[in-house]
C-alpha cells in the first residue's frame, strides 16, 4: 500500500537543517537524507509532531523550545568525580563527548566540563538541553515499515551503513 502522507507506522527520509543560536550545527549531506520511523520517538517531540500529516516533498521550518526537544537543563546532572577515580583522566579535555559505564553495565553520554588537578566534572545533559532548535526539513521519500521495523521501533536501512541502529539497541 503506498503511503501518502506522514503517521505513525512511517518510514519518513528527510534532508534537514539543524540551527541552534543562528548557528547550523547540523545537516544531512546531499543525497544522504536521514531515515526514522514516524510515531517512535526516534526523533524529538516537536519535530515529530511538526511532521504529522506532510506529504512527499513538503518543507517545513519549525522553532522548538527545549521542552518540544531535548528537555531542559539540569544542573543536578552534573557530576564531580575525583580525578583518581578516572582511570583515563590524562585523556580527557573539556568539550569532549564520552561514554561512561555504570556499575549495572549501562552506558551514558557524558560531556567533559572540566578536568582539573583533583576533579574531573561530567554532564549528562543532552549537549542541546536547554536550546531551542530550528529544524528546516524537506521530506524526500514515504514508505511503510514492515513489521520487523515495527518491532523494533527503528528503520533499517537498504544498506550497510544502516545497521547502527541494531547494533546500539538489539541483541538479535
Ligand atoms: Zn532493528
Amino acid at each position: 500500500m503506498a503511503v501518502d502522507r506522514i503517521e505513525d507506522g512511517v518510514v519518513v527520509s528527510l534532508n534537514y537543517v539543524l540551527t541552534v543560536d543562528g548557528e547550523e550545527i547540523a545537516r544531512t549531506e546531499e543525497g544522504e537524507p536521514m531515515d526514522y520511523l514516524h510515531g517512535a520517538e526516534n526523533i524529538v517531540p516537536g519535530l515529530e509532531a511538526a511532521l504529522t500529516g506532510k506529504v512527499l516533498g513538503d518543507r517545513v521550518s519549525v522553532t522548538l523550545k527545549p521542552a518540544d526537544a531535548y528537555g531542559d537543563y539540569d544542573d543536578e546532572n552534573v557530576e564531580e568525580l575525583d580525578r583518581e577515580d578516572v582511570p583515563n583522566a590524562d585523556e580527557l579535555e573539556a568539550g569532549m563527548i564520552i561514554e561512561v559505564e555504570d556499575e549495572e553495565g549501562f552506558t551514558y553520554l557524558a560531556t567533559v566540563r572540566e578536568v582539573s588537578a583533583d576533579t574531573v566534572i561530567l554532564d549528562y545533559n543532552p549537549p542541546l538541553a536547554g536550546k531551542t532548535l530550528t529544524y528546516d526539513v524537506e521530506v524526500t521519500a514515504l514508505r511503510e515499515a514492515d513489521e520487523e521495523e515495527l518491532a523494533h521501533g527503528h528503520p533499517h536501512g537498504m544498506d550497510d551503513e544502516d545497521e547502527d541502529w541494531d547494533d546500539e539497541e538489539d541483541e538479535e
